[in-house]
This record gives structure tokens, sequence and C-alpha cells, in this order.
């Protein structure tokens, strides 16, 4: 992997210069499997080793971590090798435990993150604390939620706050384990610009497989970094077996990323890119011209509409218009998915403006009978 010198990372910790590099065990089971993949992991690249001692469980009675003996395991790690540890917290008393036992950085996991009671018992036991804080996105979709734990991180006073994209539960059986629904990051990054986001594809991913070719997709997406589960004999885990990778896997996988640019300097890329540029700029103000049309027609329709006392809604209508839409849109080299989020969100527009249309005709002829 190419390092990107202007890391997010640098300003928490000097020593980090590119994309910041998380890995480790889903769970420490003994001191010398913590050993022996933390040096591997370091001889690697790996910035910080990862294992969870305290695993909240989907189900009860599975293996819910080591525990409190996990913490001096870790610690004999930083001692030997000066790597960074980090551990997942769910309360104030593993905060607590984590901070004494020297622990570097903590992480908030999904199922937590999605509880406002828990994050607020999280952040008031950090006042006062300088620690760097992993915020994992909540299970659901939930671009407020996930925001709204961060928030009340910062607000604990804690400077050093990364959120980690790991996908999100869904009831069908897809391709992952957990949606990557990468919107919903994109659209984190627009909400706050200077939060570095981290992915963890080994949990959205769930299968091995898939690691190489999430870590590419967020290194597309300009991530600043990677959280990935790292073991030596993945197949043995004690947890989240499938999704493991073992330090070697995670080498390849390391080298044959690529990671892009942002900003260009090459003058010619430059050119050639505002050139498109100027060319996607000129379709979007088509395409807005024609939505502010095709709006002005909805609303003569909804005039025409309240006169007649015909309703808004026509749903045989609205089946055509998607039919035909889709029949087009699939000619023209545009997927089914990407047609229907967009009709759907027209013909919404066009609704709402008939609604409004109404209601002031409504309103006319109250105010007409009234004089
Ligand atoms: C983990 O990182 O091992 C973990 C439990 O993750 P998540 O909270 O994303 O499920
Ligand atoms: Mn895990």
């Amino acid at each position: 992997m190419v390092n990107n010198s202007s890391s997010t990372f640098s300003s928490w910790d000097s020593t980090f210069s590119g994309p910041l590099l998380i890995a480790g065990p889903c769970s420490a089971e003994s001191e010398n499997q913590i050993l022996s993949t933390g040096r591997k992991l370091h001889s690697i690249g790996v910035n910080i080793f990862r294992a969870g001692i305290w695993k909240p469980r989907t189900r009860p009675n599975s293996f819910e971590g080591v525990g409190d003996i996990g913490l001096p395991w870790l610690k004999s790690l930083q001692d030997e090798l000066g790597m960074k540890v980090a551990i997942e917290v769910a309360n104030a008393k593993h905060v607590q435990k984590a901070l004494n036992a020297g622990i570097d950085v903590l992480w908030i996991g999904a199922r937590s993150s999605v509880n406002p009671f828990s994050i607020q018992e999280i952040a008031d036991s950090l006042r006062g604390v300088d620690v760097p804080i992993l915020v994992k996105n909540p299970i659901n979709p939930d671009v407020d939620l996930w925001q709204g734990a961060i928030e009340r991180i910062l607000s604990s006073g804690i400077k050093k706050i990364a959120a980690v994209h790991r996908g999100f539960s869904s009831y069908n059986t897809t391709k992952y384990r957990n949606l990557p629904m990468w919107e919903i990051s994109i659209e984190m990054r627009r909400r706050m610009p200077d939060l570095p986001m981290i992915c963890d594809p080994s949990h959205i991913g769930g299968r091995r497989a898939l690691i190489h070719e999430i870590s590419q997709k967020a290194m597309d997406l300009n991530y600043d970094g990677l959280m990935v589960e790292s073991h030596t004999n993945p197949d043995y885990a004690w947890t989240d077996s499938s999704q493991q990778i073992t330090p070697d896997m995670l080498q390849d996988i390391l080298k044959k990323l690529v990671h892009k640019v942002v900003e260009v300097d090459n003058p010619e890329i430059q050119n050639e890119l505002t050139l498109l540029r100027n060319q996607i700029d000129h379709f979007d103000n088509e395409l807005i011209g024609i939505l502010k049309e095709r709006m002005n027609i909805a609303s003569l329709i909804g005039e025409y509409k309240s006169e007649n006392n015909v309703t808004i809604l026509q749903p045989k209508r609205w089946q055509e218009i998607l039919t035909k839409s889709l029949k087009e849109g699939s000619d023209a080299n545009l997927s089914q998915e990407f047609m229907r989020k967009v009709f759907s969100a027209i013909h919404q527009e066009s609704i709402n403006r008939q609604t409004n249309v109404n209601k002031k005709q409504e309103e006319i002829k109250k105010g007409s009978l009234i004089k």
C-alpha cells in the first residue's frame, strides 16, 4: 500500500504517516496468541494491535471474551514491541479498567453506539482523559445515531476520534455479513469532514475472500485507515473465524492495495479532469432545469385534479411510468436500482407538489365560501 503523507492520523501520533492500519484477532485467546500475532503484525507495518477481551455476543452462552486477564497480555505486547494496543469498551467499568491497564486506543462497538445511554456513560467516564476513541457505526443504518455517538464523545473533551465503518445488519442474506451501504459513510464524512474514517472490511465482509475487495473500495473512497481481524490460525479462532485472515494474507492484501490520491499535482491530469468535470456540471444544470419544468407540469396536473376531484395518487399511472423508465433505463445501461430510486424520488416530489396545490385550492374554496 502506498502511503499518503497527509495522513489525518499524524496529529494523533507523529509516528503514523500513512493510512492507519489496525489489525489483530477478533478475540484475545491467550498470551501466546497475542504475542505471536502481534510480532507478525508489527513486522508487516501494522500501527495498532486490536483484540477484544470483553465480547458483545449476539446470543448468550457463547464465549464472551477472556475478560480482565487479557489486559496484562496486551501490556506484554506493548513492552516487548512498543506497539500500540486497542480494545473494545462497552461501559464505564471497561473504560476504567482499560485506562488503568494503559491501553492506548479504545473502540466502541456497533452494539453500543446504537444506544445513547451506553454512549453517554462511556463519554462521562472519559472526561479529562486524553485517549483516542474509535466509534463504530451503529448496527442499523442511521447516520444521525452514528453522528450523535461521536458528538457525545467529543463533548466529553476527547480530541482524537475516528469513525469506523463496519457495515449494517440486514435480514436478508447477501454477499456481505453486514451491508456496506457506502452512502452512509460518505454522508458522515460530508457532515464531519475532519473526522478520520476507518473501514473494517472484516465485519462488512464476514468472509476471508471479501477482505481485499472491500479494503480496495475503502482506499478508492479515500478512507483514512483499515481495521482488519487477523489470527495466526483463523479456522480455529474462538470468534468470527470465517472472516479472520492470517498476518501473511494481510501482508499480501496490503501489497496489492492501490492507494489513490484525492488531489493530483500533474497539470495534464488536472486539465483532463477539469474538462470532464465541466461537462458533468453542464449536465447537472440541464438536469435541474428539466426537473424544474417537470415539477411545474406536476403543479398544473395538481390544479386540474383538484378542480375535478381526482385523487392525487394514481397507482396504475405510477406503475406505467416506473415500468417504462426501468425498461428505457436498462436500454441506456442505467441500473434498475438506480432508476427505481431516481423515479421514486421524482414521483414523491410530484405528489408533494400536487398535495400543496390541492391544499391551496381548498383554502381558496373555503375563503370564498366564508366571504
Ligand atoms: C469486533 O470488532 O470484534 C466487534 C465486535 O465488532 P462490531 O462491534 O463491529 O460488531
Ligand atoms: Mn469480530
